[in-house]
């Protein structure tokens, strides 16, 4: 079951000049930021709550991030969701016929397990699940 939406991510080109202006949008500086090579990108949080807003810029060339925005530009990216059990929920997904793009899960952002449904079977928004933390902050 997914019962609750972690973080939105947005795709930016340049992270440092997004960082600047969603800080002035929101009147406040970022929580973190991190580097995660696995997904070729750096990125910026900024917690809204219980919900957080993540700027995800490429690192590489050949980073998903870098097609996604060569092809529609910068915009809403991924919606992420925190499940209890990311292996079960991808089985439970795969049986379900959703498409995923990842069989087995990836390191994402503060380490966390994360892995991605395919946006052709999920009405074109690219949906992440993550692994909820002991802390339940994703
Ligand atoms: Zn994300």
């Amino acid at each position: 079951m997914i019962d609750s939406l972690a973080h939105i991510g947005i795709a930016v080109k340049d992270l440092e000049a997004s960082t600047k202006l969603f800080q002035a949008l929101f009147g406040k500086p970022s929580d973190h930021a991190e580097l995660v090579p696995d997904q070729k990108v750096k990125t910026a949080f900024f917690h809204m709550g219980q919900l957080s807003i993540e700027l995800t810029a490429p690192t590489d060339s050949d980073s998903p991030i870098a097609k996604f925005i060569a092809k529609r530009g910068e915009g809403i990216h991924h919606l992420s969701f925190a499940v209890d059990d990311l292996e079960q929920e991808l089985a439970r997904l795969r049986a379900e016929g959703f498409q995923l793009v990842d069989e087995k899960p990836g390191a994402g952002a503060g380490g966390h397990p994360v892995a991605f449904l395919h946006p052709k079977s999920t009405n074109g928004v690219l949906i992440e699940l993550c692994q909820r933390s002991e802390t339940g902050k994703s």
